[in-house]
């Protein structure tokens, strides 16, 4: 059974427990119950003038775009300092 967690994430139960698939293309992205951030494809930018002029942040503001190493299918951003660890999302169900 696939359980939709987020617009781009499914849960898959498989034999052994359940495993979190892109939405989009069906690649498995992580076991479920974990962290899946560590199996996405993470792009880094700066933040300085991602939403315009209009928007500021600090220097060393960056932004996080995890998308699926497959298809490309945008997972989820987050705003961190550089080195910083990934702000984990664990489903448990
Ligand atoms: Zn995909």
């Amino acid at each position: 059974m696939n359980r939709r967690i987020s617009r781009a994430l499914v849960l898959v139960d498989t034999k052994d427990g359940a495993e979190i698939h892109c939405a989009k293309c069906g690649h498995a992205i992580g076991p479920g119950g974990q962290p899946w951030k560590p199996g996405a494809t993470v792009r880094e930018v700066s933040m300085r003038g991602v939403g315009g002029q209009a928007y500021t942040s600090g220097e060393k503001v960056i932004l996080r775009r995890f998308s699926c190493p497959k298809c490309g299918s945008l997972f989820d951003t987050e705003t961190a300092l550089p080195g910083e660890p990934f702000l984990d999302d664990i489903l448990v169900v």
